[in-house]
């Protein structure tokens, strides 16, 4: 008897259906904090990547009757969507106007529409977005729910209505079943981090709890918005140069090297396929596979293209991470540094690092270690990433004049348009050489310029020790002095006498007693 095996193929919709976990879904917790996130980054990615100060407000509302059904609402003053590509946006996935090679926060075309799907699994809603984009004359509404089996969106309602204050951006309202008690600390760190690295930004999350949490904007300084680039030869592979083959207008293979890549130009193109041996004037749509598979090769190896360049990155900057922590934190030192590009097959990377110390920060066991990946706040498997590795093993703090318990945050951010995540959670960054070199380094200036802080503070309070030392005894050389005066026809002013001394230590010691403004102040020890 012969069995049949029964062969179909699943939408990418189905797909995910079956996988949540893949996407972060995993369970009622996860999923509520993957949601927010979700929502959060497609509304980060509609305003600063595209030059608007940010001002985003999140609510998540317990449902009155059915238990953990919470309502979350992100709501943003971004660009907008057009309102023929609502319903794909949210209802298709694997829909994306991000598939460009561009530094955003969203990357898979997946996370808006998780949400959606997610909700529609557990509570069977539709899902409500409200779009104006800029200068568009009306604000459209969609309900809409998302088709499994075909991958594509059910609109339910729909209407729209005269945009008479001219609003620009996106609301978008979900329902789905969650656990607050369990994702409540990541939800309110994911948005705290997230406020560090965005000050320009104005954000602003209801709880549940009834709890209202304010970040208010503390600068309108904001990175420059990254910009599309081309991709490097060596960042290709084989369907990506048939992609980009059967899209180019150019008529041959040395045009086509010149104009589709970046980090080649004329004569570099020209070098190349001299180099190899390949025809200039060939025309790339006109390649056997062999050819093909004979330049990718050539293209991946060849050594003297251009570095891949960075302008479609968009760091953060060091003086915005220096004004994020210190707003967020409130140390009392702080500094960052974002280094020069470096190439990670093929792809530029920029690393950035930040420290806090001291003032409002808690002292801990081990550097508190605040992690993101353009511009996202990375909050799951802290131990296992290469950032980790950096500051709990490679790093000897004591150099640096820090001992635990002390009161330390690392910022680390890694940006570029392809970053090595360990697994598919994007939760943590793998160990490559080149990654772990950059953060070390980065660490390591920082570390010394905290250390110079640190020394000049332990100075200062050594120096103030001994002074007080001194004017603690003011009081007794003033008395004894009045015994000497005895003989003295002239009474001593006792308080006059006092002050002139304490007058002249002061000035001897300079800034450091600036605090202290009589004898009196340190009469008691202050050990
Ligand atoms: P991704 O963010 O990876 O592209 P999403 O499913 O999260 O995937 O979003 C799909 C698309 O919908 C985005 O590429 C973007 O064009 C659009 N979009 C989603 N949310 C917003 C928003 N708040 N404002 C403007 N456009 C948005
Ligand atoms: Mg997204």
């Amino acid at each position: 008897m012969s069995v049949m095996e029964k062969f179909r193929s699943i939408s990418p919709s189905e797909f995910f259906y079956r996988n949540k976990e893949i996407a972060g879904f995993a369970n009622p917790a996860r999923a509520l904090y993957q949601s927010v996130r979700e929502l959060i980054e497609n509304a980060l990615d509609a305003t600063d990547a595209h030059g608007i100060l940010p001002d985003i407000s999140i609510s998540i509302e317990r449902d009155a009757q059915k238990v953990n059904v919470y309502r979350i609402s992100v709501k943003d003053n971004g660009i907008g969507i057009p309102e023929n590509y609502i319903p794909d946006a949210f209802g298709r996935v694997l829909f994306s106007s991000k598939y460009v090679l561009r530094q955003t926060r969203g990357l898979f075309g997946l996370g808006a529409k998780m949400v959606i799907l997610y909700g529609q699994i557990t509570v069977g809603e539709p899902a409500e977005i409200i779009s104006a984009t800029i200068n568009s004359k009306k604000v459209y509404m969609y309900k809409l729910q998302i088709d499994i089996k075909e991958n594509k969106p059910i609109v339910i309602e729909k209407a729209s209505w005269p945009n008479k204050t001219g609003w620009h951006g996106t609301m978008v309202r979900v329902a789905i079943e969650g656990d607050w008690g369990k994702s409540k600390q990541k939800v309110l760190e994911y948005v705290r981090r997230t406020a560090i690295v965005t000050p320009y930004a104005n954000i602003v999350l209801k709880t549940p709890d009834e709890e209202i949490k304010v970040y208010h904007r503390v600068t309108d300084k904001m990175p420059p918005p990254p910009r599309e680039a081309k991709p490097h030869p060596h960042g290709i592979d084989m369907e990506m140069l048939k992609t980009m083959i059967s899209e180019t207008k150019m008529q041959t293979l040395v045009e086509f090297l010149a104009e589709e890549f970046q980090g080649v130009g004329r004569v570099i193109a020209e070098r190349f396929i001299q180099t190899y041996g390949f025809d200039p004037n060939v025309n790339p749509k006109t390649l056997s596979k062999e050819a093909l598979e004979k330049l990718v090769k050539a293209l991946k190896e060849f050594n003297e293209f251009r570095k891949p360049r960075s302008e479609h990155l968009s760091p953060i900057g060091a003086e915005l991470i220096r004004i994020g922590l210190s707003a967020i934190l409130r140390p009392e030192f702080v500094d960052a540094v974002t280094r020069k590009p470096v190439v990670y097959e093929g792809h530029a990377i920029v690393v950035e690092v930040g420290i806090a110390y001291g003032g409002a920060i808690e002292l801990l066991e081990e550097p508190l270690l605040l992690r993101f990946a353009n511009k996202i706040p990375l909050l799951y498997d802290e131990k296992s990433d290469v950032a980790w590795k950096v500051v709990s093993e490679n790093i000897d703090w004591n150099y640096y004049n820090i001992a635990f318990p002390a009161p330390i945050a690392i910022l680390v951010h890694i940006c570029g348009t392809k970053i090595p995540y360990k697994g598919l959670g994007k939760e943590s960054i793998a160990d490559v050489p080149i990654i772990e070199r950059e953060i070390e380094e980065g660490v390591r200036a920082i570390a010394r310029s905290l250390k110079l802080y640190i020394m000049r503070k332990q100075k200062e309070e050594e120096t103030m020790r001994k002074a007080i030392t001194i004017i603690k005894y003011i009081p007794e050389v003033v008395n004894a002095m009045a015994v000497f005066a005895r003989s003295n026809p002239e009474p001593i002013d006792r308080n006059l006498l006092e002050l002139k001394l304490f007058e002249l230590i002061k000035a001897r010691f300079g800034d450091t007693l600036k605090n202290i403004s009589s004898p009196r102040d340190v009469v008691m020890p202050i050990e």
